[in-house]
């Protein structure tokens, strides 16, 4: 049975509800490029998932790139003269610039001012900003509460600390027939922000769980990961082996209630490119193609030209298009049940294709095979020759053994899974081959390394092993489990 298929025989509005669950649990986390923020985040999926979380040390040379400190926060506040909090940590994650020095002073609001961040067009929200790669220090609140600010002395502080430590990520390797993999990979770097990062998270988190003990074709490696420096990390780690990654997906803002944009690997016209466009021109939703840029998620870093992997980016609303990215309003109210459930079921859907695009020979190609005979020429629907015929007649014609059902799908202008089942049926009734495809050699059969969590389907646990996912190659770095 596909993949779709027992996707669609669970409930939507469930799966919405638990998603969104999932997404709350891990909402109120202050996640950064590194610290504590993205250890809870990873040990909360770890829950879920397989999951495995390397440490890298700061100051490790990947290749343009250091690692940087580690940075984590305890409090921050201002507090005006009366020692009341005017803008607290506490309340909101957001309200300190991610990244900051630790500060403790007290100081006019004139010299407080240049380290304040507002947003005046949406005068209740408050920014997100981060200071990366620049040591410096500063609040983001809403432009009201900094209207609200009357002249005098605050005390400022920022209890955190910036030091030498580990970048961590965490990675979910699910092995398959062949060792040829399929790469999600999400953000996990932002903190209260739910379309941007939540939503991918935990979209990715429930595909690695739908998937978790099947017998897949496609070994399935998902990535958790700070932005940039997250994927130049694992990449710099992992180049030998990266050219395993036969397609592959960066997750992000996929819970909102727009329509959904795919932009296309750098390749443009990859497989992953073609599956994506052809489900979303079968999801029911609004989908709009994009090309290829060198600029958005990390699709970037797999796309760079050493690698040039062909992995694109899902997303509904496009990052920076709309007015909540980036802001507080980027919150558990901006994202929607029924939308992230569609988002991992345009996943499942992707997957599918993946998972059953081979070609295929017909083994009757001298006219057409005499399909009443065999009980062919009737399709379920009726009488006349319905979609099933149809796509019986499309996979026939077309199965020469340079088609896959991809293109026989695209030709034919029906959905994959009629195509898929239609060849399916066909290779039973023997009039079909599969034909052996040079797919990077098979998994080699090892133990069970991990113990698949009990919220995996623990029948099929059997089927599948999970081998360590990247192997621990330098004294810089740690794995945690
Ligand atoms: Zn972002």
């Amino acid at each position: 049975m596909g993949l779709l298929k027992e996707f669609d025989q669970g409930q939507l509005t469930q799966t919405g509800q638990e998603l969104h669950r999932l997404a709350a649990d891990l909402y109120p986390i202050c996640r950064s490029l590194t610290g504590d923020g993205i250890r809870r985040t990873l040990t909360l999926i770890k829950s879920r998932i397989p999951l495995q979380m390397f440490e890298v040390s700061t100051g490790t040379a990947l290749f343009d790139w250091t690692v940087p400190k580690e940075w984590n926060i305890r409090d921050a506040y201002i507090a005006g003269a009366d020692g009341k909090r005017v803008v607290d940590f506490q309340q909101c994650n957001l309200h300190v610039m991610n990244y900051s020095v630790p500060v403790h002073a007290a100081m006019p609001l004139g010299e407080l001012r240049p380290h304040l961040f507002t947003i005046p067009e949406h005068p209740d929200w408050i920014p997100y900003r981060t200071s990366y790669y620049k040591e410096d220090w500063g609040f983001c609140l809403s432009h009201n509460q900094m209207l609200a600010l009357e002249d005098g002395d605050y005390e400022v502080c920022i209890d955190s600390t910036l030091e030498d430590g580990h970048l961590i990520y965490g990675e979910c390797y699910l092995g398959g027939r062949s060792l040829d993999e399929v790469l999600i990979s999400c953000h996990a770097c932002h903190p209260s922000l739910a379309n941007d990062n939540l939503s991918g998270l935990t979209v990715a988190t429930y595909l690695a769980q739908f998937l978790c003990g099947r017998d897949l074709r496609y070994s399935y490696r998902f990535l958790f990961i700070p932005g940039t420096i997250g994927a130049i990390t694992w990449l710099a780690r992992n180049r030998e082996t990266a050219g395993r990654i036969r397609h592959g997906l960066v997750l992000t803002c996929v819970g909102d209630e727009g329509g959904f944009h795919y932009k296309k690997s750098r390749r443009g016209n990859a497989e992953i490119d073609r599956a994506v466009a052809h489900v979303l021109s079968y999801s029911g939703e609004s989908a709009e193609i994009l090309e290829f840029s060198p600029y958005g998620y990390d699709e970037r870093q797999y796309c760079s030209p050493g690698f040039n992997l062909a992995v694109g980016c899902l997303m509904r609303s496009v990052w920076g298009t709309f007015p909540e990215y980036h802001t507080s309003a980027d919150n558990l109210d901006f994202i929607r049940p029924l939308q992230l459930a569609g988002s991992l079921r345009v996943c499942a859907a992707v997957l599918d294709v993946l998972e059953n695009n081979r070609r295929y020979r017909n083994l009757n190609p001298y006219c057409e095979p005499q399909l009443g005979r065999r009980n062919l020429y009737r399709s379920t629907g009726g009488e006349t020759i319905g979609a099933e015929i149809n796509a019986r007649l499309w996979v026939l014609n077309l199965s020469d053994g340079e088609h896959c059902l991809l293109d026989i799908a695209e030709r034919s202008g029906l959905p994959f899974s009629a195509i898929s089942e239609a060849a399916e049926l066909l290779c039973e009734s023997g009039l079909l081959a599969l034909v052996a495809e040079d797919d990077g050699g098979e998994q080699p059969r090892r133990p069970i390394a991990m113990k698949v969590p009990r919220t995996c389907h623990a029948e099929r646990s059997e089927a599948s092993a999970f081998p360590s996912p990247s192997k621990a190659d330098s004294s810089s770095l740690r794995s945690s489990e």
